[in-house]
């Protein structure tokens, strides 16, 4: 494999005048920041994954998500830069003119393959994915990066030392894997908050339970979805354009506006204690907002 990293994370204080009035500070780690194509959190969920595959001598790795996945455009990055081939099975049918992430997930050498939805529910990978190179040469990683793994990878999320001053450390949520790894990597003294983009996953928590290799507390949030996942409403990107325009921070609309927006809501509704020091995880997904109309956004 070949030798690939990622900078530190920058973290950025986000400043409101709400946060002065409740007597809350507020940071944001800026992993949006860390590569164009490889968003967020999403070569942490990885690299431990790759680290495997190579120990097993494996040359492609083959995985799964949806025509906007930011998993699938994450993937096929970071086996091109890794050294890696890779095949994406995307569930449902090959549309006409491909999304612009499914395109730039090609151009990165991704291999994709379309299946129907039912035979993406049962992960049925159909053998032409595997005809290049026969099956031995194959390291399968689940939909989203869920998994072990994953979340052991996302532990290293928070830049060791610099997590230690926050009280609360916040994370929008997909499959759980790192709200695991924030779980898994914080103290004692930090509660660990994770906010739902789906409507009504109460099986999150669980998932997230069989991540940790001991148990560790953490809360999901699950009543700011706007709707479900990659659902909006106007409240929502009217929020997202207050909160560029007050802090020059973008977020996206399907995890992180959600996850800023609910942070504001608890912080006006008295939650955290004054004195709280709050860490919002800017997981990325930026290149999302590509699909909402123009003019949507000021950014
Ligand atoms: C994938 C993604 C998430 C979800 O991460 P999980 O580890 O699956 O919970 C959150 N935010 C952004 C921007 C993402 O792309």
């Amino acid at each position: 494999m070949q030798d690939f990293q990622l900078p530190p994370a920058r973290i950025t204080p986000l400043q409101k005048k709400l946060y002065q009035l409740r007597k809350v500070e507020v940071d944001v780690l800026r992993l949006d920041e860390l590569h164009p194509f490889i968003s967020g959190n999403k070569w942490f969920k990885l690299k431990a994954y790759l680290r495997e595959a190579a120990e097993q001598g494996k040359g492609v790795i083959l995985t799964f998500g949806g025509t906007f996945s930011n998993h699938i455009g994450a993937t096929a990055a970071a086996c091109r830069l890794c050294g890696f081939r890779s095949v994406g099975i995307i569930r449902g049918e090959r549309a006409k003119v491909l999304s612009p992430l499914l395109q730039e997930a090609q151009e990165a050498g991704m291999a994709l393959h379309f299946i129907s939805r039912t035979a993406y529910r049962e992960k049925a990978v159909p053998e032409a994915a595997f005809s290049a190179t026969g099956k031995e040469d194959v390291y399968v990683i689940a939909e989203g990066g869920y998994g072990p793994k994953g979340a052991e990878g996302a532990r290293d999320m928070v830049p060791k030392g610099a997590g230690a001053a926050y009280t609360h450390l916040l994370a929008a949520v997909g499959t759980g894997t790192s709200l695991a790894g924030l779980a898994g990597a914080a103290l004692p003294h930090q509660q660990v908050i994770g906010v739902s983009s789906m409507k009504n996953n109460y099986e999150l928590e669980a998932a997230v339970a069989r991540l940790l290799p001991r148990p560790a507390p953490y809360t999901i949030l699950h009543d700011f979805h706007f709707g479900g996942y990659a659902k909006h409403t106007e409240a929502l990107t009217d929020f997202m354009n207050a909160c560029y325009a007050q802090t020059g921070v973008p977020t996206d609309f399907v995890y992180t506006a959600k996850l800023f927006f609910a942070a504001d809501h608890l912080i006006e509704a008295g939650y955290f204690p004054p004195g709280s020091r709050l860490l919002l995880v800017h997981s990325g997904g930026l290149q999302g907002n590509r699909s909402l109309p123009k003019g949507t956004l000021i950014f």
